[in-house]
């Protein structure tokens, strides 16, 4: 292996710590940022991200509100909830743990969320301002990536990005944030006519697909910068990325393992954006 392993577990202790300072300091003015969690139902999955959020914030001062629904919850019962976390005075930022039980609209759940208290970015709002380039909220992944790239001081200015995934969570915000940031930045997807030579052109890959390992070693090109952000379950329950490991290890300047890359860098970023909200709404 030749490239930098971008150390996601390292760099997401140091901006956790970071949060803690900035959450130490509202607190010593009698402000303790406070994430309302929602969790509808019993995916265990969902379960356990929310746990790792959960102890996340503890340990960074943020102040954890659990609400846990049942899986039979209604749309209106949830809405409710929404609304009740809008209007609290105490909650600066509101997590609701996707995916939903089937019976119940997400989009419109999301649109109900103040877009203020909206630490996951994904209020149209927010997505908005991202688009306009003034971001106020980042969803919490896509700005986790950047996190990384300046870590690794890459040249995002003038590069060639390869974004591959078009997703609202992830694809299309890292998109909008290397546009932002003066990278010439291509999209592709399920229907992109030549992943191959995309890639191969790109400074900067971002790989967000979920299908293992698809992006192959020989497709990057040397000194690339790649973050993998896919998580994929092999057959025998190995954790594996979008890109060969491996294989591109040998090409790239530097590149994020799976798991211990983009991964901790999420729920550091969404502490990271509560803080924020804290801070824009009471500081
Ligand atoms: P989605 O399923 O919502 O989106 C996948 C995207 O990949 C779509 O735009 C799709 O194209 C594209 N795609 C699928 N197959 C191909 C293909 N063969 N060639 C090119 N493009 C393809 O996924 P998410 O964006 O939510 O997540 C992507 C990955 O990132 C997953 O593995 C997920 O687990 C992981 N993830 C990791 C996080 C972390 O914290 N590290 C957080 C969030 C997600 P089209 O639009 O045409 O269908």
């Amino acid at each position: 292996m030749t490239a930098q392993l971008i150390d996601g577990t390292a760099i997401s202790a140091r901006l956790r710590a970071e949060v803690a300072t900035a959450a130490n300091e509202l607190r010593a003015r009698g402000i303790v940022p406070t994430l309302a969690v929602v969790l509808v139902g019993d995916d265990p999955a969902s379960a356990v991200y929310v746990r790792a959020k959960t102890k996340a914030a503890r340990e960074a001062g943020v102040e954890p509100r659990d609400h846990k629904l049942p899986a039979n919850t209604t749309q209106a019962d949830l809405m409710a909830l929404v609304q009740a976390l809008n209007a609290d005075p105490v909650v600066d930022g509101i997590l609701v743990q996707m995916p939903l039980p089937s019976q119940l609209d997400s989009e419109a759940v999301i649109r109900a969320i103040d877009p203020g208290k909206d630490v996951d970015g994904l209020h149209p709002t927010n997505l908005g301002y991202l688009a306009g380039g003034k971001p106020v909220f980042v969803p919490c992944t896509p700005k986790g990536c950047m996190r990384l790239l300046r870590e690794v001081h890459a040249q995002v200015e003038g590069a060639r990005a390869v974004v591959l995934g078009r997703s609202l969570l992830v694809g299309k915000p890292v998109a909008m944030l290397l546009q932002n940031a003066n990278a010439t930045v291509t999209m592709c997807h399920s229907k992109t006519r030549d992943l191959a030579d995309e890639v191969r052109r790109a400074d900067i890959v971002v790989a967000a697909i979920g299908r293992p390992q698809m992006v192959r070693g020989d497709w990057i090109k040397e000194g690339a910068v790649v973050l993998d952000v896919g998580i994929n379950r092999t057959e025998d329950g190995k954790l594996v990325g979008d890109v060969d490991f491996a294989g591109a290890a040998q090409r790239a300047r530097a590149i994020t393992p799976v798991p211990k890359g983009v991964g901790p860098m999420t729920i550091a970023c969404l502490l990271e954006n509560t803080v924020e909200a804290a801070r824009r709404r009471r500081g």
